[in-house]
């Protein structure tokens, strides 16, 4: 998989995975979390997501909910909204590392 920096192509690629291990040929909307960046709003996320043009994901309603920060668990492996347990949600484990601030969270996907 190439190196992917743009955040419209890793929320694309996000979605995409999503939908191949679902064994989906459609996605109708997904919510995304992402984690607290200068200046970016859920309306401009969208926005150019909407001019993206990605294939397979032009009819795709898509959420944004921008959060203070997200990280890794490093037992898991799960990216998890960092709250004030700051520990992982799915394993309970305390090792969250903050990551960088690209990081992105499908929270849910809807296909078709
Ligand atoms: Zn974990």
């Amino acid at each position: 998989m190439p190196e992917q920096h743009r955040l419209i192509d890793i929320i694309a690629a996000t979605i995409t995975k999503q939908a191949k291990t679902q064994g989906a040929s459609r996605v109708l909307s997904a919510t995304i979390k992402i984690g607290e960046l200068a200046s970016v709003t859920p309306e401009v996320v969208q926005a150019c997501f909407a001019r993206a043009d990605k294939p397979g994901l032009e009819d795709i309603v898509l959420h944004i909910e921008i959060v203070p920060l997200l990280g890794t668990c490093a037992k898991c492996q799960t990216t998890v909204e960092i709250d004030n347990t700051l520990c992982c949600r799915r394993c309970g484990g305390p090792y969250v590392e903050i990551g960088d601030h690209n990081t992105i969270l499908l929270e849910s996907c809807e296909f078709a």
